[in-house]
């Protein structure tokens, strides 16, 4: 299935893409002004894609995880399944595989950036949810500006692109959002009827704020 052409996002026009490139050139010079105004355009791309979602349920989900997330030293094959993870859970993606499975989604981990915005293409899922360094939240803003997408920074990094962390919390509410557990008792039958606070706490807590 195409991406819905209703779903309609300001990632869509090059002029704020390159708008968006400007205003973070000027910012990069100014402590952390940068990550707050990339915080905030995730923020108000989540919104949107939640309003959109609100009125269409998703029928197909697709998680899409960084390769940064596995544990360092971990021959598990994560791009083809989180099969193993289910029994180890040494590394975020071992919560991230449980998740998936109770709520009935598949879950991708991308080796590389461009792999990721390929599974969103064949995938063609309703809704992407993923997690990733600010700079590739951008990037996959501007690579899918067609694929609702709900977005997230991650929490940390051991070292540079090596064992980040999820935010766990996040990344349940989104699944309960867009694909409620089925044997949940009296879960609301549409994304409408869930409640959701009105904006990102990861990001606010990344903002410090
Ligand atoms: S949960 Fe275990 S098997 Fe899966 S990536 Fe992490 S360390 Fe490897």
């Amino acid at each position: 299935m195409a991406p819905d052409p209703r779903f309609r996002s300001p990632w869509q026009s090059p002029l704020f893409v390159r708008w968006v490139a400007f205003a973070r050139a000027v910012l990069s010079g100014l402590p952390g002004r940068e990550d707050r105004f990339i915080d905030r355009l995730v923020t108000d791309q989540n919104a949107r894609v939640r309003d959109f979602l609100a009125g269409r349920p998703a029928r197909k989900v697709l998680l899409i995880m960084p390769r940064c997330v596995k544990m360092t030293g971990c021959r598990a094959a994560v791009q083809e399944s989180l099969e193993e993870c289910l029994a180890c859970r040494r590394c975020p993606l071992g919560d991230v595989a449980h998740l998936c499975r109770d709520h009935g989604v598949k879950a991708l981990v991308a080796f590389r950036s461009h792999i990721a915005f390929e599974m969103a293409r064949t995938e063609q899922p309703d809704v992407i949810i993923a997690s990733a360094c600010r700079d590739r939240m951008i990037k996959a803003l501007r690579s899918t500006p067609d694929h609702p997408a709900l977005l997230a920074p991650l929490t940390g990094m051991r070292k540079m692109c090596l064992d980040a962390g999820l935010d766990m919390v996040w990344l349940k509410q989104q699944l309960e959002f867009v694909a409620p557990p089925a044997e949940a008792p009296d879960a609301p039958a549409t994304p409408a009827a869930r409640e959701l606070p009105a904006d990102d706490a990861p990001l606010r807590a990344a903002q410090g704020s």
